[in-house]
């Protein structure tokens, strides 16, 4: 079988050179619990740059010379855990590889007969709790409240759209990199408005767009994006700090947000939160996504990459804005 290695840490924007592809062994024999698995799909994801790094984190840098890590589903071929049989679909954090070892209890059974083997990695999985999460428990969001979402043409922020207008949001506004992207966002995704970022002012775009102000501001980009949302916010709006993906490549730090003084002048609050603090929020988010998808109020665009050859093209497809929706690699 074959797995993807981190050969080197990138310094700034990586390059497939810090990457090679291993031939690997399958095992002779399960351990108990163990589960042997062909990986059907796997993530790429923003955090995985931070991973890459050697640097203190809330998550383990990946090692040198050993397989990168992330979620995938994938198809049992063999178990030693009574609870999955041959032919069922688990859930699990060994992506980046054509087959997986398992270890006990490390996996998570999800049913491909109720939603496609990708949504596990998407609307109802870490993408889709993040979204959630970011909305109810950060940022508090109210009925009627005006929300503004930065990437909001990707796994994460297409989805904390839908949800904040699920929830009862006046006003929805998305940021994303292209024109069809925004067109994505109102025609498809039920957003009020969406505004290309690289079409010139942020600010003069946020100002067209809200002419009350923000209340909740989802910042999955950081920088300019923050820096600008905070000129617009309302008096004790709350911004969710998810990600600034505008920063993971740089090497060395930008100016923070020039204005952050509005936030003592505004009574704002900034938060920052890893979803893997939330568990308890899970089974809430699957009831009313669950329920949302059957209702066709959440639809999740998704962006194919095929064969593990592809897959750190589409890791590096993330920060040139290739996907729309979750990026995903399918195997086999
Ligand atoms: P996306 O699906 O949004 O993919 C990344 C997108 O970011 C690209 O498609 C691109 O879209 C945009 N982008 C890339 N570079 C820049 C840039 N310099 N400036 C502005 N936009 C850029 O990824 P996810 O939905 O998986 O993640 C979104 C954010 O959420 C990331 O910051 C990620 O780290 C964070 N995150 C945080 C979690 C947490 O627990 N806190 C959990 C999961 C994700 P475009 O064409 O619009 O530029």
């Amino acid at each position: 079988t074959r797995e993807i290695h981190l050969a080197s840490r990138p310094q700034g924007v990586p390059t497939p050179d810090n990457f090679r592809m291993v031939e690997a062994p399958l095992p002779a024999e399960l351990g108990e619990g163990e589960v042997l698995v062909r990986n059907v799909v796997m993530s790429v994801d923003p955090y995985m740059r931070g991973r890459m790094n050697d640097a203190r984190s809330y998550v383990e840098p990946y090692a040198l010379d050993a397989p990168l890590e992330g979620g995938a589903v994938g198809e049992v071929l063999a178990s030693a855990d009574p609870r999955v049989s041959p032919g069922d679909h688990v859930v699990h954090g060994l992506g980046w590889r054509e087959h997986a070892v398992l270890a006990p209890r490390s996996f998570r059974p999800v049913g491909t007969e109720r939603a496609p083997a990708s949504a596990y990695l998407g609307v109802l999985g870490m993408p889709g709790l993040t979204a959630y999460v970011g909305l109810t428990r950060i940022a508090r969001l109210q009925e009627g409240e005006r929300v503004y979402v930065s990437g909001a043409a990707g796994a994460v922020g297409s989805l904390v759209g839908q949800i904040a207008r699920n929830l009862g949001a006046a006003q929805v506004v998305g940021s994303a990199g292209s024109e069809e992207k925004v067109a994505l966002l109102t025609d498809q995704l039920g957003f009020d408005h969406g505004f290309n970022y690289k079409d010139g002012s942020l600010s003069h775009q946020l100002r067209d767009a809200f002419g009350d102000g923000i209340d909740v501001y989802f910042d999955n980009v950081g920088g300019s994006h923050l820096e600008a949302a905070l000129t617009h916010m309302r008096d004790f709006g709350r911004l969710a700090l998810c990600g600034a993906i505008s920063q993971y490549d740089l090497t060395s730090p930008e100016p923070g947000p020039r204005n952050l003084f509005l936030a003592v002048q505004r009574r704002l609050e900034l938060r920052g939160f890893i979803v893997t603090d939330h568990p308890d929020a899970n089974k809430e988010y699957l009831e009313r996504a669950t329920a949302w998808l059957a209702e066709g109020r959440l639809h999740t665009p998704e962006t194919f990459v095929d064969g593990l050859d592809n897959a750190i093209d589409a890791f590096l497809g993330l920060g040139r804005g290739d996907n729309i929706g979750k990026m995903l690699v399918r195997l086999g």
